[in-house]
């Protein structure tokens, strides 16, 4: 196999098949990705012409249920980063004991490039071309890097357009009013946040003592910095794609947020009413950020952002994977030299398709929940997991990582094998 980012991806796989007594024919179905789709989308553009888009789809395994992960627009997405975000998505589903298999979805392009009504266009155009492919039994879309609500929303439009009946739950993070759940859109950092808790509880830590640094100030990023803001730690530093801001002292999170929201910039401010000053702060890079002599730090934007170029220079003391795919797995054995504990992306970041399957079992059966229900519903489930996992650590005396994979594969294991080996003889 080449070196790629799925490639990079499988070296977990292979790690923690040390660790589990599953059949190699379970090992070997795990390695590749079910099927994987490739969709030009032509799109209008508003000046009159023609541009064509390149898509993806990847439904990866789904012994354990219909098929669930995000949609990417960004102008990094290439097939292999699509398929490596669908391996991901197979565990992490696996990790939270949803019925659910793993699945991603993509197009390359700078979404800010393109005017509101090009991007429904394209989106419109990004459903008709895999209308085949997902289904709420099938293939359920998310939402997930340069994607929201209201991209969620036309998808569902799209897709119901085409089936001729209102079907809400082939997507979620859809808008509240469309058949979307309470607490979707915060729930991969409130996840996030329930982990942090119970690991920082286990290691005798104060909040307030403790300091945070955030990379990735979008849906999960700026959601977490404000929910560790408001638990009183000290997030001192946060960024986005164009870099960051360091304040040694804390940031004002609720106020960068609000500077964010109205000027689409990040600023060190602090706010009084609709007032913002700003305050003394170091403009840094978002290398710089990953370096910082913090206690947490959170990579909350992309994938490979902590690689064998960079691994020794991180001093955090720990470290929660919001994003997918923020460590290599080279980095991975730097950092467990260095003695910082990894709390890893398939466990960190579920909270996002936990709620997602709690949209679509709203959907399914027509009664909708409170906030409060749906919080607590991720909580006790998150939290149960990250115990096991963390047992699994001690037992084995293994990384976080490869206790994670670990629990999965075992639910992965035991599905693949009930389902028998008819995959195997009848094609
Ligand atoms: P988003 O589009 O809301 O935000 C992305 C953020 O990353 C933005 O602030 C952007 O400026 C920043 N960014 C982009 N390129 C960057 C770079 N090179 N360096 C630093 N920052 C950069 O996306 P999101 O939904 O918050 O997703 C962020 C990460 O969390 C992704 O890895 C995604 O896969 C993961 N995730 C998201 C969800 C979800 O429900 N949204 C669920 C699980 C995992």
């Amino acid at each position: 196999m080449s070196h790629s980012l799925l490639s990079d991806a499988n070296q977990r796989l292979e790690k923690a098949l040390q660790y589990v007594a599953v059949d190699e024919d379970v090992a070997e179905r795990l390695r590749f990705p079910k099927a994987s789709l490739i969709v030009s989308i032509p799109v209008r553009m508003d000046n009159g012409t023609l541009r064509i888009f390149q898509g993806y789809r990847v439904r990866y395994d789904d012994s354990r249920g219909p098929t669930k992960g995000g949609v990417r627009y960004h102008p990094g997405v290439t097939l292999d980063e699509v398929q490596s975000l669908a391996f991901w998505m197979t565990f992490k589903c696996a990790v939270l004991n949803l019925p659910f298999g793993g699945a991603k979805g993509g197009i390359t392009l700078n979404p800010k490039e393109l005017s509101k009504f090009e991007l429904e266009r394209l989106t419109r155009g990004y459903v008709d071309a895999i209308a085949d492919f997902i289904g709420p039994d099938v293939d359920i879309p998310a939402p997930d890097v340069y994607t929201n609500q209201m991209v969620m929303g036309w998808m569902m439009d799209q897709y119901s357009i085409i089936q001729r009946k209102i079907t809400p739950a082939v997507v979620t993070g859809k808008p509240v009013s469309m058949g979307g759940s309470l607490g979707r859109e915060t729930a991969t950092a409130m996840g996030a946040f329930f982990v942090m808790q119970a690991a920082l509880v286990r290691m005798n830590r104060n909040p307030k003592d403790t300091t945070v640094a955030v990379q990735g100030f979008g849906n999960a990023g700026a959601t977490i910095a404000e929910l560790l803001f408001s638990a009183g730690y000290k997030v001192v530093a946060v960024s986005d794609s164009k870099g960051g801001v360091f304040a040694a002292e804390g940031l004002d999170i609720p106020s960068l947020r609000h500077m964010k929201d109205s000027t689409r910039t990040l600023k060190a401010v602090y706010c009084k009413g609709t007032v913002c000053n700003q305050v003394e702060h170091t403009v840094i890079t978002n290398a710089q950020l990953l370096e910082l002599d913090v206690d947490i730090l959170v990579p909350a934007a992309l994938e490979n952002q902590i690689t064998a170029e960079n691994g020794d220079r991180i001093q955090a003391r720990y470290i929660f994977e919001v994003a997918n795919g923020p460590i290599t797995s080279e980095a991975d054995t730097i950092l467990e030299t260095k003695g910082i504990q990894v709390f890893p992306d398939i466990l960190v970041n579920a909270g996002g398709v936990t709620v997602s399957y709690f949209e679509w079992v709203q959907n399914r059966n027509g009664l909708y929940w409170t906030l409060e229900e749906v919080n607590d519903r991720l909580e006790k489930s998150i939290t149960l997991e990250a115990e096991r996992i963390w047992a699994i650590a001690q037992d084995l005396n293994i990384s976080m990582r490869t206790a994670a994979y670990v629990h999965a594969l075992n639910r992965l294991g035991d599905a693949i094998k009930a389902k028998g080996t008819r995959d195997y003889y009848i094609n």
